[in-house]
């Protein structure tokens, strides 16, 4: 049993550390900032035993180079290793290795960049799932380097994965994107339950990850492209629009909530 312990960091990051009961070793996931996880690691008297980077972003590698001394392995992306900090470990969808005891599989996740990958322990109840900047809870990352038609598919390899799945997203976006999302769906109840929830959380300076693939699915926009309330939102939204593609209903709406 792997526990994710969330480490703050600038105004909205999460870098998430893993560690087991009874063991002084853990990981840790894009850290932008290395001194929270430093104050962590002593606090708890912890031994950092890996780094796994989900894509090149400043706020994602920044604390790489102070915390990889020696011994400590980096685990990236083959397709970015000249954006990213040195590695050890190369890596390519489909790859997988093992971590404090479980296997952890890498998604190639092009979209948010080109060499995004997300990091998935499956034989671990239930499942987590380290997705960077490419599944948010509510929405999605930025297009800056992919397609529209890339990073919908990314999505979907993402959907793919067992309901039960915890999403561990990088950013504490919640509230904006769920507000969106309500502009979206404002018929959905499952969403507006869960905008009050996460207001509710945010009131109280609560995170409100991980969250579920299952919710979601029930909830997040940029996953429920199909549902006929989302195609008519955009269809009213860009009147001269064709959306008949889903590729093309992910762009719009993409650039909808780039613009909202
Ligand atoms: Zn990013």
């Amino acid at each position: 049993m792997l526990d994710v312990i969330s480490i703050p960091a600038f105004n909205d990051n999460y870098i998430w550390l893993l560690r087991t009961a009874g063991d002084k070793r853990c990981w840790v996931v894009d850290p932008g900032d290395a001194q929270p996880v430093q104050r962590y690691l002593e606090s708890e008297g912890l031994h950092l035993e890996g780094i796994l980077l989900t894509h090149h972003h400043a706020d994602h590698i920044g604390g790489v180079m102070e915390l990889a001394t020696k011994g400590v392995t980096v685990i990236g992306a083959l397709q970015d290793i000249y954006r990213l900090p040195p590695l050890n470990v190369q890596v390519t969808g489909g790859d997988r290795f093992q971590l404090l005891g479980h296997t952890l599989q890498v998604l190639e996740l092009p979209g948010h960049t080109l060499g995004h990958v997300a990091f998935v322990a499956l034989d671990h109840q239930p499942p987590l799932l380290f997705c960077g900047d490419t599944l948010f809870a509510g929405g999605c990352g930025r297009l800056f380097e992919g397609t529209a038609e890339q990073m919908h598919a990314s999505l979907q390899t993402i959907a793919n994965l067992p309901d039960s799945t915890q999403v561990y997203a990088a950013h504490e976006y919640t509230l904006s994107n769920l507000e969106f999302a309500s502009r979206v769906e404002p018929n959905n109840p499952q969403l507006q339950q869960r905008l009050q929830d996460c207001r509710d959380k945010r009131a109280q300076n609560l995170s409100t990850l991980p969250s579920t693939l299952l919710l979601e699915k029930a909830t997040n926009p940029f996953l429920r492209i199909a549902q006929p309330e989302v195609r008519l939102a955009l269809q009213q939204y860009f009147p001269d629009a064709s959306c008949k593609e889903d590729a093309d209903a992910f762009r719009l709406l993409r650039s909808w909530k780039d613009k909202a």
